[in-house]
């Protein structure tokens, strides 16, 4: 199948403004395909930016059977455009889309789809240092009826829109709560997914830490609430004595990071050891109050390396290396940004360039 593209005319077309604020601005083109029960998937096109139409009783509205990836287009110094990893993306897209029970899509068209519309866009990849072009596919569950069951109608879309630096000045240390009593996810449910479920389901203790001056929940394990899962939309790392690095294993219910992965990998070729493994919160708050650690980091897409420089737990809070950001988050940084906007070598073939 081939995607069909009906694009603005070339003076009707828009590049990046320089005032956008990330989430909120968009490009001027969409990818969007149906599937139809049957019929599969069909309707491939890239058209203008434009609102969807749907009935209200719409699975979507109701039983939120939806599934989203996010990922970036960076521009390089000579002005093309790398991807990072993006084959990566499409297959936990996929594996998010077998959990809830919807179609697959086509690898190859869904990164023929992702290519050709940052393509289409192009003047819309930012050329500040640190933006990029965000990346969000989607899929929706859009059958209209009421009745419990999985949809027999769907439509993936695709967009995109300027995300600017997440530091303006460096990498800047967040403070994160531990939630000790909501959790977000239980193995066996959909945690692993990128579902927008488990973010409703994360709203609450996200809203009430905001109104306490941090900027993210840190969720422990729903069945002992005892092991340390994730932040937020992030993975989180732990450094002791400033060389080994330890990052919660994938238990089930922890959402399997892109970069939570590129570090895994990255971190042995700057010489640092990194262990995977069930990581207690209790050892962990010890551990910061010794000195043993000696720096924390959440790692994902939007963020890259987000520093934390402090954990609040049931009313006490851990200064983690004096709330400043440390060197193994910082070598970190500077090796995935180099990779992902072409200013260092990219030897494990993760870059797909335009
Ligand atoms: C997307 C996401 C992450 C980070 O994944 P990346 O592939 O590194 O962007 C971590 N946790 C949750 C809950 C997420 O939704």
């Amino acid at each position: 199948m081939s995607i069909e593209i009906k694009a603005l005319a070339p003076a009707q077309r828009n590049s990046c403004p320089k005032e956008y604020s990330f989430g909120a601005t968009f490009s001027d083109h969409m990818f969007t395909q149906e599937f139809d029960e049957g019929k599969g998937w069909h309707d491939a096109l890239i058209s203008p930016y434009h609102a969807l139409t749907l009935d209200p009783s719409a699975a979507v509205f109701h039983y939120s059977q939806e599934i989203f990836e996010g990922l970036k287009a960076y521009r390089k110094p000579d002005g093309g455009i790398n991807l990072f990893r993006p084959l990566d993306n499409i297959k936990r897209f996929n594996r998010s889309a077998e959990r809830m029970v919807m179609p697959k899509v086509d690898e190859a068209l869904h990164l023929d789809a992702i290519k050709s519309l940052v393509q289409l866009d192009q003047a819309w990849v930012p050329n500040e240092q640190g933006a990029s072009l965000y990346i969000r596919p989607t899929m929706i569950a859009t059958t209209a009826k009421l009745g419990l069951g999985a949809s027999t109608s769907y439509c993936h879309f695709i967009i995109t829109g300027p995300a600017g630096s997440y530091f303006s000045g460096g990498l800047t240390p967040i403070s994160v709560y531990v939630a000790d009593e909501l959790r977000r996810a239980v193995k066996g449910g959909v945690g692993e997914a990128k579902t927008g479920g488990n973010y409703a389901a994360s709203l609450y203790a996200s809203e009430e830490v905001k109104k306490q001056g941090y900027s993210q929940v840190l969720w422990l394990d729903a069945i002992e609430g005892k092991y340390i899962e994730e932040v937020g939309a992030m993975n989180i790392c732990f450094v002791y004595e400033g060389k080994h690095i330890y990052t919660p294993e994938l238990s089930g219910s922890i959402l399997p990071g892109i970069t939570r992965d590129s570090i895994l990998k990255i971190a042995p070729t700057l010489g640092y050891e990194i262990t995977e493994m069930y990581l207690d919160i209790e050892t962990v708050l010890q551990d910061i109050k010794s000195g043993k650690i000696t720096e924390v980091f959440g790692c994902g897409t939007a963020a890259v390396i987000s520093p934390v420089g402090k954990l609040g737990f049931k009313g006490e809070d851990f200064v983690i290396n004096d709330n400043q950001t440390g060197p193994v988050a910082k070598a970190l940084y500077d090796e995935l940004t180099g990779i992902q906007y072409g200013t260092r070598e990219d030897k494990f073939g993760w870059i797909e360039s335009l």
